[in-house]
């Protein structure tokens, strides 16, 4: 892959470089949209590569056919998601703002998996609250939570109760840049996570994973 237009921290870490140069299987499509996010001057909001590469590894090995991404942004994740999915399989896509998604979408086309997402404009709390109502409790297997950090708690409760038991909860900059070693007590987006954080690890109804990847990622496995 091309490192100097990758979004992973590792222009600067020989190391990094390292594990992309010889881990990398990027879909063209996925390529070019990562390409295509990084010319927005927002384009650091984007996941890192390589996480959503192994996400998208652990979505195909738990054969997970219903997925859910909270926080779209130009959908490099969603795109990733819909292309680990079975063809029977859909992400339903939470975002707020068209304006990135739409910059997306063409590259769903050109992988030709957007009808495996199901993008949702609205808060992403009523879209889960909508899927709770429909009866689609239980029935997800991958939720990818990575929007607003202060509702990252009822993101995570409401994903609990949509996705069946062995489902993963996958959850976003749990590290928040480091921040999260002295959380300042107006910091709101620090102090959700941190909570959060606390919270999961006497949390007796998952299994957990917390990995350095990224800005660090969660996972957290339904029992
Ligand atoms: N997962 C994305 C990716 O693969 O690159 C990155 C997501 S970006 C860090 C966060 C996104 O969350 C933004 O697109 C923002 O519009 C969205 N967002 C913020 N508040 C939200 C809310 N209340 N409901 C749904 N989406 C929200
Ligand atoms: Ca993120």
């Amino acid at each position: 892959m091309n490192i100097s237009k990758s979004h992973c921290g590792g222009k600067n870490n020989p190391l990094l470089q390292y594990v992309l140069r010889h881990s990398m299987r990027e879909h063209p499509a996925l390529a070019n949209l990562r390409e295509r996010t990084l010319e927005h001057n927002s384009g650091s909001m984007m996941v890192a590569c390589e996480q959503s590469q192994f996400m998208a590894n652990l979505v195909k090995l738990i054969k997970s056919k219903k997925a859910i991404e909270i926080g779209v942004y130009t959908g490099y994740n969603t795109l990733s998601v819909a292309l680990a999915l079975p063809d029977d399989g859909i992400v339903v896509a939470c975002d707020i703002d068209e304006k990135y998604v739409n910059i997306g979408k063409p590259f769903w086309k050109e992988a030709g998996v957007e009808k495996k997402i199901d993008l949702r404009i609205q808060p992403a709390l009523t879209t889960l609250d909508e899927l709770l109502a429909a009866g689609e409790g239980e029935t997800f297997d991958f939720v990818f939570i990575d929007a607003d950090k202060v509702n990252y708690d009822p993101y995570y409760e409401k994903s609990l109760q949509l996705i069946k038991k062995g489902g993963i909860i996958a959850i976003d900059n749990v590290l928040w840049g480091g921040k999260v070693l002295q959380p300042a007590a107006d910091d709101l987006d620090t102090v959700a996570i941190d909570k959060l954080n606390k919270k999961l690890h006497r949390d007796a109804r998952v299994s957990l994973s917390m990995l350095t990847v990224g800005d660090g990622l969660t996972l957290a496995v339904k029992l």
